[in-house]
């Protein structure tokens, strides 16, 4: 395999799919370090890090360093080694060295010019779409039209990945419009969402907004409540004057006081607004002729 050229890791894990069209799911992680040129995989003992690389400038082979901790946090670990070794613009702040750190392997964006966080979002991307290829996903995903939480910890389980990571890449692979928002003790932690969710207002580590169906308990833990509306006006910007969207909310509380939270935006309708657009002037128009 020539991954000499690559430039995005999204590039990157298509040729790795093009050479292993039969990557089996869970996706061999181990196996597939070993066949690109990974020596061996070693428990990593150094406080306050979650996963390192050793490798030479011409990365003609490497050794990844893994916490030994669940397996799943492992796998994307591994995987995100595996994203900094195979990746040509990737060079560590010391020789021959990587080492990560959780919030390195949680960072999902970058600040403008900061080379060093571009390369932890660019190993995390690699790791979820290594882990994650989208033809598996689109075909395990043929099931949930509507979206729902309850879908997360069956598609984790098969992909052999952390529920947060799967509801990260569940909320931008689902054709809805939808966000997955990560709670802790009424707290929002993070949020994922697909592109054409709009801008969510609640900011990190602010508590969950009071209108939240997340108030309004008892919830059952591992178990995904029903939908219930609420008002758009608690996670989003809703203009004066426009009609606002129908928002829906599910929360699915976890252990030791985790929790997802699952938006759910039903656009209005088009054609519907131009219905009542049309109704509004022919009250309008059957105003006036009254009056004269
Ligand atoms: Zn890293």
């Amino acid at each position: 395999m020539d991954l000499a050229d690559v430039g995005s890791p999204e590039a990157l894990v298509r040729l790795i799919l093009q050479a292993e069209p039969d990557l089996p799911i869970p996706v061999p992680i181990e196996d597939l370090c070993r066949q690109l040129d990974i020596a061996a995989i070693q428990d990593l003992e150094t406080d306050g890090f979650e996963g390192g690389l050793i490798t030479d400038a011409e990365r003609s082979a490497g050794i990844i360093l893994v916490k030994n901790t669940m397996e799943v946090r492992r796998r994307f670990t591994i995987a995100h080694e595996l994203g900094h070794f195979l990746m040509p613009s990737h060079v560590p702040d010391q020789a021959g060295r990587f080492l990560c750190k959780s919030s390195d392997l949680r960072r999902t964006s970058a600040r403008e010019g900061d080379r060093r966080e571009r390369m932890e979002v660019e190993a995390n991307r690699f790791a979820s779409l290594i882990l994650m290829p989208a033809p598996a996903l689109r075909q395990a995903m043929r099931g949930c039209t509507e979206p729902s939480l309850q879908h997360i910890p069956t598609l984790a389980r098969q992909f052999n990945v952390s529920r947060e990571a799967m509801a990260r890449t569940y909320a931008h692979y689902h054709d809805e419009p939808i966000a997955i928002v990560v709670t802790h003790d009424g707290k929002v932690l993070r949020h994922y969402k697909k592109l054409s969710f709009p801008f969510v207002t609640c900011r990190n580590n602010a508590p969950v907004p009071a209108g939240s169906l997340y108030h309004r308990g008892p919830h059952e833990r591992g178990i995904a409540s029903d939908f219930a509306v609420c008002l758009p006006e608690n996670w989003i910007e809703v203009r004066r004057g426009e009609r606002a969207p129908v928002l829906y909310e599910q929360v699915y509380p976890q252990r030791e006081g985790f929790g997802l939270l699952l938006l759910h935006l039903e656009l209005p309708d088009e054609e519907e607004e131009a219905e009542d657009r049309e109704m509004e002037e022919s009250w309008r128009v059957g105003f006036k002729a009254k009056r004269r």
